[in-house]
């Protein structure tokens, strides 16, 4: 239990690196698109989301006693998978911004379904509770984007199509 403990307190850190990295991504890709309003207005929401679940991860930490000192250490750390993804999110250009988010909202749904399980084998009933919760927001982005990916898809083709400004 003790070392499961250690390990929650780990991956907590390490989901605290992964949601900083997913504010800077969302923030950048709802600050650019112009055409696309409905996906910018829940690119927004989730960049709400987004910053809550880094506090509530802070909170986290303070119950295990880890404190957050620490995470100031990770701020520059990124996670690979965010490493590889944010060349999409960059790229400028609606599709691939939208298949990415898709993609960092499924690899945060498997962090959190490994911090559930790591968290109630460490006896944290409380933090398998708040993880959750963010799971839910995860799942209801990443479905969010599923539905939308051919909408913005179709838009995407119908302003080339007519040439009008189409990338963002
Ligand atoms: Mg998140
Ligand atoms: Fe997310």
């Amino acid at each position: 239990m003790e070392r499961a403990k250690e390990r929650l307190v780990q991956w907590l850190k390490d989901a605290h690196a992964m949601e900083a990295q997913a504010e800077t991504m969302l923030k950048g890709m709802a600050s650019r698109l112009e055409h696309y309003d409905e996906l910018r207005h829940r690119v927004e929401q989730h960049v709400q989301e987004t910053q809550a679940q880094a506090k509530k991860i802070e909170q986290c930490l303070d119950r295990c006693g880890a404190g957050t000192s620490a995470l100031k250490d990770m701020a520059g750390k990124t996670t690979g998978m965010g490493q590889a993804l944010s060349g999409l999110f960059v790229g400028d250009e609606v599709v691939k911004g939208a298949l990415a988010g898709y993609t960092f909202e499924h690899f945060e749904i498997a962090s959190y379904q490994a911090l559930i399980t790591t968290a109630e084998a460490a006896g944290e009933t409380e933090i398998a509770e708040v993880c959750r919760g963010i799971l839910k927001e995860e799942e209801a982005m990443a479905n969010w984007l599923r539905e939308h990916l051919p909408v913005v898809t179709r838009a995407f083709l119908a302003r080339e199509g007519m040439d009008q400004p189409a990338k963002r």
